[in-house]
């Protein structure tokens, strides 16, 4: 039966990426996706043909990769971190329909709340909301009533793209409903390029992450009340009395 791999790369160096995708893009003869995941992989297989479209290019690319997995060809779509967290995994199905062919395995792979949050320390060692604030697909009111809601809630909250050119002070607005329910003091930290080359991280208070000027290549992890600084590491306790 055709079938159609999409497959979570990880944040970005091979190290990051589980056996079952290395194994999975080691069997395609064709791997699509964006650009800059691409880039990232090519040079760990470099004999496979590949597929790249624009950012915007979602839905085109992943018509493309279901007609040549429907056409016989071993085909992935790569996405970054897990192919089912803002990824494609969602829209393959969407497309695909109530046919049964290509069957369509997802291959999962580690998300940046899990990757970023390793580089920090241990901040989601308690229950944590992950956010996206890009209101590409999702109603800016949506977005401010899921943060409102996880602050209150007292959550941890992990926020992905925090920023894009159109969407410069999104980070701040952020920060300004959460600061509704959370002292200027609280520890919050950012970790850019996680996996990649230029990986940085910097932990901070939410007075100060409401400055941070974020990229689009930028995870956001805001602590919950209890979250503190041990060294320069970022830590939420589990809760253990004995410690
Ligand atoms: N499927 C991806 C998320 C895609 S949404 C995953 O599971 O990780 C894109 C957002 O994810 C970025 O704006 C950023 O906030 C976060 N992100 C993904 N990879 C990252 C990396 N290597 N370093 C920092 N942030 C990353």
């Amino acid at each position: 039966m055709a079938k159609l791999y999409v497959v979570g790369i990880g944040p970005g160096s091979y190290e990051d990426m589980t056996i079952r995708t290395v194994k999975a893009l080691g069997g395609c003869d064709l791997i699509v996706g964006y650009n800059v995941y691409i880039d990232i992989i090519r040079p760990y297989f470099p004999d496979k043909e590949y597929y790249s479209t624009p950012m915007r290019g979602e839905t085109e690319r992943c018509r493309y990769a279901l007609g040549m997995a429907e056409s016989g060809k071993k085909t992935a779509v790569i996405c970054s971190g897990d192919a089912g967290i803002y990824g494609m995994a969602g829209l393959l199905f969407e497309l695909r329909g109530e046919r049964n062919e290509p069957e369509i395995e997802v291959v999962g792979g580690l998300t940046a709340a899990c990757s970023g949050a390793a580089v920090l320390g241990a901040p989601l060692t308690h229950d944590f909301a992950v956010i996206s604030l890009s209101d590409l697909l999702t109603d800016k009111s949506d977005i401010e009533l899921r943060l409102e809601c996880a602050a209150k809630a007292g959550l941890s909250i992990v926020l992905y793209n925090p920023s894009s050119i159109k969407r410069e002070d999104y980070l701040r607005q952020a920060c300004d409903i959460v600061l509704k329910y959370a002292e200027e003091t609280r520890v919050c930290g950012i970790v850019r390029n996680i996996g990649r080359s230029g990986e940085s991280n910097q932990i901070m208070t939410l007075k100060e992450l409401r400055d941070y000027k974020a990229d689009m290549f930028t995870t956001v992890f805001i602590g919950n009340a209890k979250t503190k600084r041990i060294g320069d590491k970022m830590v939420t306790p589990r809760g253990y009395r004995d410690v």
